[in-house]
């Protein structure tokens, strides 16, 4: 067996907002009782979903599905006013665990359509984090995704505009694209911060990461933004790098010479399969495990006021282990 090298990122796997969303999803379990509905997925991960619907979550497409007057919990990645208003006329009993960050974003579209600002979105079209921000002004808000698209824009430079960007993308990128912007547009104004603390992080870790091993691994799932864009992070800055949704998906070939691997996490993907890919990874002879100097998180947000426990009134913390209880019989 060859000895190798494991370096785990650091920060690296939740964040603030989906230990939050999820915490929400198993509070309304713990007060109203299974079943509890959730629309899309709470996070983009399969293990958490899959843990969840053990418990008595079932998930949704659309507020539609959702029997009149049942308690629906809307995901982290917001939603449009459509869907609020869609859930109030089916009298849902609505627990929002939409990340305070993501609001954010929303609040900023609302009030630069207020002021008759043109919103340039910069994100994935199709993306739940965008679809909800779209639908705050519809007729105000263009999404565009590259430089490429800045220079097919019709519209006046001269067009006042504000720039607003999905809280997941990468930060090098998202930047390229806002300075083709600023050289298109002369009235323009952004934020400038909605890539959110957690993304800006996990990327600058797994940069460090890409520069020290030869390979880095990214925990995530296909689906989830933040995850793709770590491993898009690492290529750019010299490494191989993978997204391994979990330890079966890890290919002995990608280890062909390489003597030592990074790994990190996407913000929705859960230690245990860190823990899995690590354990795989030392059966393989990379079995020395070391932990990347980095900066510890310390964000909490906390939970909404209506998840209260109905005796004493208080409202619980968001889990701090930022792990999702495993199911009755469930535990992997
Ligand atoms: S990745 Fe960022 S925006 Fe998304 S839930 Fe986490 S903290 Fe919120």
């Amino acid at each position: 067996m060859r000895e190798g090298n494991v370096v785990l990122a650091q920060p690296r796997g939740f964040c603030a907002g989906v230990r939050r969303a999820i915490g929400i999803v198993e509070r309304a379990l713990d007060l109203h009782g299974a079943p509890v509905y959730v629309r899309k997925e709470i996070v983009h991960n399969h293990y958490i979903v899959s843990e969840l619907e053990k418990r008595g979550a079932v998930f949704v497409d659309s507020e539609e599905e959702v029997p009149q007057g049942a308690v629906c919990v809307f995901s982290a990645h917001g939603v449009s006013p459509g869907v609020r208003s869609a859930a109030a006329s089916r009298q849902l009993e609505v627990i929002d665990a939409t990340c305070p960050l993501v609001s954010k974003v929303h609040q900023e579209a609302v009030r630069f359509a207020r002021d008759g600002r043109t919103i340039l979105l910069v994100g994935h079209e199709g993306h739940e984090e965008v679809e909800g921000v779209l639908g705050e002004a519809p007729d105000r808000i263009v999404v565009i995704e590259t430089e490429d698209d800045v220079q097919r824009l019709g519209l006046p430079n001269d067009t006042p505009v504000a720039v607003l960007t999905q809280t997941t993308l990468s930060f090098d990128e998202t930047e390229r694209v806002v300075e083709a912007l600023r050289a298109r547009f002369t009235d323009l104004i952004t934020p400038g911060d909605d890539i959110c603390y957690a993304s800006q992080n996990r990327q600058n870790a797994v940069k460090d990461l890409a520069r020290d091993n030869e390979l880095v691994l990214i925990v995530g799932s296909g689906n989830s933004s933040n995850s793709l864009r770590m491993v898009e992070v690492a290529r750019d800055h010299g490494a191989a790098a993978h997204l391994v949704p979990d330890e079966q998906h890890l290919e002995a070939a990608w280890l062909k010479g390489v003597s030592s691997v990074g790994i990190s996490a996407g913000a929705s993907a859960p230690e245990i399969l860190v823990d899995g890919l690590v354990a795989r990874l030392a059966e393989l002879g990379l079995d020395h495990v070391e932990l990347q100097r980095g900066i510890a998180e310390d964000v909490v947000f906390s939970m909404p006021g209506r998840l209260a426990d109905p005796l004493t009134g208080r409202v619980p913390q968001t889990p701090l282990a930022g792990e999702v209880s495993p199911a009755p019989g469930g535990a992997r």
